[in-house]
């Protein structure tokens, strides 16, 4: 996808999920009442435009702090648990204030991880999404920070936008934070302020690298969070905008296709996921990890096969039968993911022996394939080794 592609799919993108960062809300634990006129504002203007917003908001845990008269965010989990609840209502409050000023209904939704790894649960949060859509609702989404502890969390909003890309099958993702976009180089006090990346097409470890590793105080992600959410909602055919929420106009600007910030390209339409390959891949997390030999990791990878149990080298972790577990290359890379059709205990007994011998050795057979295709996803591998062959890459 060129630049002018990515700036012309956000420019008529129908379905637009904006993630606003507690940084844009909140400033040195006051809130910023203007950021919500604002957003609301553009959210109106988009909305006349007759496109659809969803907007991920964080900012519970920071009005909390603000409500309960802490000079600070929370610092157990707790307490930053109980700030969530506490805020979580102030900031739906003035959201709801602000959009009923241009007869824009609100409407809250609070989601974890855990609950939308179960599929049920998943497939009821996109039917409400799209009803409350339907009926011109602007659905205010949050995690529910107060049942998700670290186990079983998103953790940062950024991740959570990326979800909710998919839930709603969005076109565009607008991340508003308080920086302009992705510099080319981590930026040092004092010295001039590098230049910014205008269109993103791959995140390579390059792109990872310029990402660094800034987190701010109330938000939980960084920039390689960001990173995270673009390269998810561009495997599900979305184009990503990084940009800074303070500039004026910064959500109109980027839904018109204005250059302003960092724009991430949409993966080309052959390589995009299956809204249930995404949710696979990107929203469950893996429950074991299966070791396979270079043939077999070049059979996922290249020839877009099945996983057989001739080249599974070694089996971690106890999963059970549909759990998704993770296909780690012998450089302990994340080459692929899956749902495996046998569990821990059998794959370890059927590890390396040929199809036919699974009946005989587990005394049943649950098909020849431990991890069949259809419910296999490549996962980007990460950084090659120097001088390595690039494959060519199939999904
Ligand atoms: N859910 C948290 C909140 O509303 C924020 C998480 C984040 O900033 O990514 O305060």
């Amino acid at each position: 996808m060129s630049a002018t592609n990515a700036r012309h799919s956000a420019a008529v993108a129908r379905r637009i999920v904006v993630k606003i960062g507690s940084s844009i809300l909140t400033e040195d634990g006051r809130v910023r009442d203007r950021a919500f006129t604002d957003i609301a504002r553009q959210v109106a203007a988009l909305r006349e435009q007759k496109r659809e917003v969803v907007i991920v908001s964080s900012g519970a845990i920071a009005i909390g702090s603000r409500d309960l008269g802490w000079s600070h965010p929370g610092r157990s989990i707790p307490e930053k648990q109980a700030a969530a609840a506490v805020g979580q209502i102030g900031l739906v409050e003035l959201y709801r204030k602000r959009l009923a000023r241009y007869g824009i209904t609100v409407g809250q939704v609070l989601v974890t991880r855990a609950g939308l790894e179960e599929r049920e649960r998943f497939i009821n949060a996109r039917r409400t999404l799209t009803e409350l859509l339907r009926l011109g609702v602007v659905p205010i989404v949050n995690e529910n920070d107060t049942v998700a502890t670290d186990e079983i969390r998103f953790g940062d909003n950024d991740n959570l936008s990326a979800t909710v890309v998919n839930l709603v099958a969005a076109d565009l993702l607008v991340i508003a934070t308080d920086v302009d976009g992705l510099y080319r180089e981590t930026p040092v006090a004092g010295a001039p302020q590098p230049t910014l990346f205008d269109i993103v097409e791959k995140v390579t470890p390059d792109v990872k690298r310029a990402a660094g590793g800034a987190v701010s105080t109330f938000g939980r992600g960084g920039m390689a969070t960001k990173l995270e959410a673009a390269r998810a909602a561009s495997a599900c055919g979305a184009v990503t905008a990084l940009c800074n929420g303070r500039t004026h106009n910064a959500l109109l600007r980027v839904a018109t296709g204005e250059t302003l910030g960092t724009l991430f390209a949409a993966d080309a339409e052959e390589r995009r996921l299956a809204s249930r390959k995404h949710w696979l891949a990107f929203t469950r997390r893996t429950r074991g990890r299966i070791g396979v030999d270079p043939g077999a990791a070049r059979a996922l990878v290249e020839r877009g096969k099945s996983l057989l149990p001739a080249g599974i080298s070694h089996v971690e972790g106890n999963f059970q039968v549909g759990d998704p577990v993770a296909c780690i290359d012998t450089l302990g890379r994340e080459v692929a993911r899956g749902l495996v059709a046998y569990d821990a205990d059998a794959i370890r007994r059927i590890a390396g022996l040929a199809t036919r011998q699974i009946g005989q050795v587990l005394g049943y057979s649950n098909g020849s394939e431990v991890i069949h295709r259809n419910d296999l996803v490549l996962i980007e591998a990460p950084e090659r080794a120097r001088g390595e062959r690039t494959r060519k890459r199939s999904r």
